[in-house]
């Protein structure tokens, strides 16, 4: 019996938001950023924008679609002239999937031309674009990302620099922000440090972007990490570091680790893909079960179920093969999108899993609406039983820090006990990885309470930042804004 089902495994999941990348003092920086934002393009998929400085002019290429749909030929990368580059790759979460809102943003400024690219989100950003358009500001775009703009542009300050550390003080959320000017290049990171910002170097050139994995496809060397709340400054004199917050402890997004950053990045000191493998031992640990095979859905729980595998001793199989050759689509992520599954990606190996008791490892649950059709696809492959283990604890909260998560009242584990999940999700027995289980992955003994070593929120509900958008009746406008955006 055939068993192909109309499956888009990557349909129920949390994205994030973007990816940045620039370039400071190389001959090629056009060409190099767009080669990192490739490698970042796993980050942010609907649009991509490079901007370059060739010592009097910039110039700006922004496209909807695919790094490699428009970067890879000569001729666009030939019009990004300069030794300065930056670019950016998004997937919205604010703000329509239009022309205007493809970063990075730019404009003229009495001190000089200013582009800013931004991964993350601003919680207060609706409500300084509100103050900034009754105070007779003309906003471009409908994203988050052009207020910074219009604050750098009101500062009083002398300096470049000074303007852009003073917009910065009226953020709140998450941000990792960088900034292009006619003589440097700026990275910075909100006080928390929830998103990631690298800095590397080739040859005598600088390098800020979102993941190691970025640097490593154009052999760039990694220097070190932009740490919580600051700014550092690239220019011809070299270096220079600012702090212009308080000290705060750093409180990284966990969710980089479980899903966000490649496996073969490396943050926080740690390998992604090592720190993965381990979740699954860890789950292992906490979640035995009796099963035949371990069977990852692909691609990102093949580390878990790795480790899963590894720590129990059963067999490690590919019980599900995905079709890399799809051909690539621009995905609209709409409602009505999610809801259709389109694509035919996936495919049960029924070799691998005819007559077994499966245990499917995966990194996360979202709605569970592809559980459910991946717990069909191995029963009509002739699995014997199925169960289901999750290398992370069960996502209950929505994000405001820049990834696309749907509304509370969509996420399973929101509105099921476990018990109404594996029924709903139809596997014998189902089973996450525990909040301290996670902490422990990463490295530390457990969660510490008082003073939590990440942003972990979407499993806590403990948001470290004010959301000022999102409180009083703006609050609600807001909310029901950004259902409509998302
Ligand atoms: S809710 Fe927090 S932990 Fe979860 S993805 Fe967002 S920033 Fe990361």
């Amino acid at each position: 019996m055939n068993s192909t089902i109309n499956i888009d495994l990557d349909g129920d999941r949390l994205r994030e938001e973007c990816g940045v990348f620039g370039v400071f003092g190389h001959a090629d920086a056009a060409a190099l950023t767009a080669l990192g934002l490739h490698a970042l393009q796993h980050r942010g998929q609907e649009a991509a924008g490079i901007v370059s400085f060739d010592g009097e002019r910039f110039q700006t290429e922004r496209r909807l679609g695919l790094v490699g749909d428009h970067f890879s030929s000569g001729k666009i990368i030939e019009r990004l002239k300069g030794s300065m580059a930056l670019g950016h790759v998004r997937y919205s979460t604010t703000g329509e999937t239009i022309l205007r809102n493809v970063q990075p943003m730019f404009a003229e400024l009495a001190s000089g031309g200013l582009a800013v690219a931004h991964n993350g989100n601003i919680t207060n950003g609706l409500t300084l674009r509100r103050e900034l358009i009754s105070q007779g500001c003309i906003c471009q775009s409908t994203s988050d990302t052009e207020v910074v703009l219009h604050l750098v542009a009101r500062s009083q300050k002398s300096r470049m620099v000074e303007r852009y550390i003073d917009a910065l003080r009226s953020l709140e959320g998450a941000y990792a922000l960088v900034a292009l000017t006619n003589k440097k290049l700026i990275g910075a990171r909100d006080p928390l440090g929830i998103r990631p910002l690298i800095l590397g170097k080739l040859n005598d050139a600088y390098i800020l972007c979102s993941e190691t994995c970025a640097l490593d496809i154009i052999g760039a060397k990694f220097v070190r990490e932009v740490e919580n709340g600051e700014v550092v400054v690239i220019s011809e004199e070299g270096i220079e570091s600012h702090r212009p917050f308080p000290r705060q402890p750093a409180r990284p997004c966990i969710f980089e680790y479980i899903y966000f950053s490649r496996p073969d990045s490396v943050l926080g000191g740690r390998s992604i893909y090592e720190v993965r493998k381990a979740m699954g031992r860890q789950l292992a640990l906490e979640s035995p079960v009796a099963a035949d095979v371990v069977v990852p859905i692909p691609d990102s729980g093949v580390p878990a179920a790795l480790g899963f595998a590894q720590a129990t001793g059963i067999p490690f199989e590919l019980g599900i093969i995905r079709n890399h050759y799809v051909g690539r689509t621009f995905i609209e992520p709409t409602q009505t999108i999610r809801s259709l599954g389109v694509k035919l990606k996936h495919n049960a190996n029924r070799a691998a899993v005819a007559g077994k008791r499966v245990v499917l490892i995966d990194d996360s649950i979202v709605r569970g609406t592809t559980s459910v059709k991946i717990v069909r696809m191995m029963y009509e492959a002739g699995a014997r039983e199925v169960h289901m283990r999750i290398s992370s604890p069960p996502i209950a909260h929505p994000d405001f820090y820049g990834i696309d998560t749907p509304e509370q009242t969509s996420l399973l584990a929101a509105t099921h006990t476990l018990a109404e999940m594996r029924d709903y999700i139809g596997v014998a027995s189902l089973a996450f990885l525990s909040v301290d289980g996670i902490y422990k992955a990463v490295g530390f003994e457990g969660r510490d309470a008082h003073r939590p070593q990440f942003t972990d929120h979407c499993f806590t509900g403990d948001y470290p930042t004010p959301l000022t958008d999102l409180t009083g009746e703006r609050g609600k406008q807001q909310l029901s804004l950004l259902a409509e955006a998302g």
